[in-house]
């Protein structure tokens, strides 16, 4: 039996096309960063959430932890509806949901020290004070891998990878049950990201988390992840167990992102560059939004029906009329 914690329903969220209210009076078109997605994350797993920059991917995580309100949809924590929190439920609620983000350097508050940063979100919530909050600081930095000798450094004397770690023990203080993790490696170096992978991997068995992890980079998403959504131009495209969407991609844009993925053995053929640009999400292409950069493009077919999401072989779903045809 399945235990889910986290369900998606049709999410949407369009943005103004323009910034400034002036602009946007002139301007009514919108960015349809995220198009009608839904997803289910079991508890104690990770879903590994994949797409090029202007897929929604992060919109999406932003929205699960209530940093942007979305246009519509239904969010489920725990059979909880998440978008209609307000006022202390809310507040209540966001101890159980946090987030880890993409570049400790700009997410750290760099007046403050290791031990003020991480006391935050517990004095925000009111949860310890004085002896204990000192005792349940040096606990949560040493879950992150970091001694108490840090709790009076600053962001600017610590490493990317130690400033990462401070950035994960801020999200664990408060002792949530899920985590968006958005990118939370991309700005590190190699040698230091599978560190930081790995830690969270740990953790995770440690504290039962939950986590939707998001990133470009397929090869980290293999790694962390026990199933995977494809997401391109603010919808999903595929998702399925990670093993299968490795093993056998389904859809044109699946196989494109994994054939595109560099080689470690410098003697093998170069791998095929994904054509063409990301279209704009304020004016996507019709019926399949994947359709002018598509290798098995097939017609009308692709260029008027917007395909959806249907299962094929191995609990995969695949929105793609090769799928609905029989391919
Ligand atoms: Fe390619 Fe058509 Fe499938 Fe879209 S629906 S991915 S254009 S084959």
């Amino acid at each position: 039996m399945t235990d889910v914690l986290l369900s998606v329903r049709d999410l949407v969220k369009h943005f103004p096309a323009a910034g400034d209210w002036f602009a946007q009076i002139f301007d009514r078109r919108v960015v349809r960063a995220v198009d009608g997605i839904g997803f289910e994350i079991d508890r104690g797993t990770t879903l590994g959430l994949v797409g090029e920059s202007g897929s929604g991917k992060t919109t999406t995580g932003r929205i699960i932890v209530r940093l942007i309100e979305p246009t519509r949809g239904e969010i489920l924590f725990d059979g909880i509806d998440l978008l209609k929190l307000r006022g202390k439920a809310l507040k209540a609620m966001r101890r159980r949901i946090q987030m880890i983000f993409q570049d400790p350097a700009s997410s750290l508050n760099p007046r403050k020290t290791v031990g003020q940063i991480v006391a935050e979100p517990l004095r925000v919530h009111g949860m310890v004070r004085g002896k204990e909050l000192e005792r349940r600081l040096v606990r949560t930095l040493e879950l992150a891998g970091l001694s108490s000798r840090f709790l009076n450094r600053y962001p600017h004397e610590l490493s990317g990878g130690q400033r990462q770690r401070v950035g994960i023990a801020r999200a664990l203080a408060v002792g949530p049950e899920f985590i968006v993790c958005d990118e939370p490696v991309t700005a590190l170096d190699v040698s230091i990201q599978a560190q930081i992978l790995n830690l969270l991997m740990d953790l995770q068995d440690e504290l039962s988390l939950t986590y939707l992890f998001i990133a470009h980079d397929l090869s980290v998403v293999r790694h962390v992840s026990d199933r995977v959504a494809v997401m391109y131009l603010g919808k999903i495209v595929e998702i399925g167990e990670v093993d299968a969407i490795f093993s056998a991609p389904k859809h044109p844009y699946t196989q494109a992102l994994l054939a595109a993925v560099p080689r470690p053995d410098p003697a093998a053929p170069p791998r095929k560059v994904l054509r063409g640009e990301v279209p704009s999400p304020i004016d996507p292409p019709s019926g399949c939004r994947f359709h002018p950069r598509c290798e098995r493009y097939m017609g009308d077919i692709c260029k008027r029906n917007e395909p959806v999401l249907a299962a094929v072989d191995g609990g995969t779903e695949v929105a793609c009329h090769l799928y609905s045809r029989g391919g």
